[in-house]
């Protein structure tokens, strides 16, 4: 597997007992990861350093049943998001 770049990280589920990333791997000991999808999103919102794991917002968006883009380079330079009603 390729080394991907360290500002790229994954989101525990914050399951307890179970350390484990949103993708399915296994979090090591002080790896720095997302505590939880929260976490994720509101460094997203706030445009943070650090990227989310693309398998990782995935498998966020598939458990909510929205369909993630895994393209996370592209980026809207509409800085008011609309609030989206839900399609049919
Ligand atoms: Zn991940």
């Amino acid at each position: 597997m390729a080394e991907r770049p360290n500002y790229i990280k994954c989101v525990a589920t914050g399951i307890v007992g179970e350390n484990v990333s949103w993708c399915g791997r296994r979090l090591y000991a002080f790896e720095w990861h997302f505590m939880d999808a929260s976490h994720a999103a509101l460094n997203g919102r706030a445009e943070g350093r650090l990227l989310t794991c693309p398998e990782c917002a995935k498998a966020i968006g598939t458990a909510l049943g929205i369909d993630v883009d895994s393209d996370r380079q592209k980026k809207s330079c509409d800085a008011s998001p609309a609030i989206q009603s839900p399609t049919p």
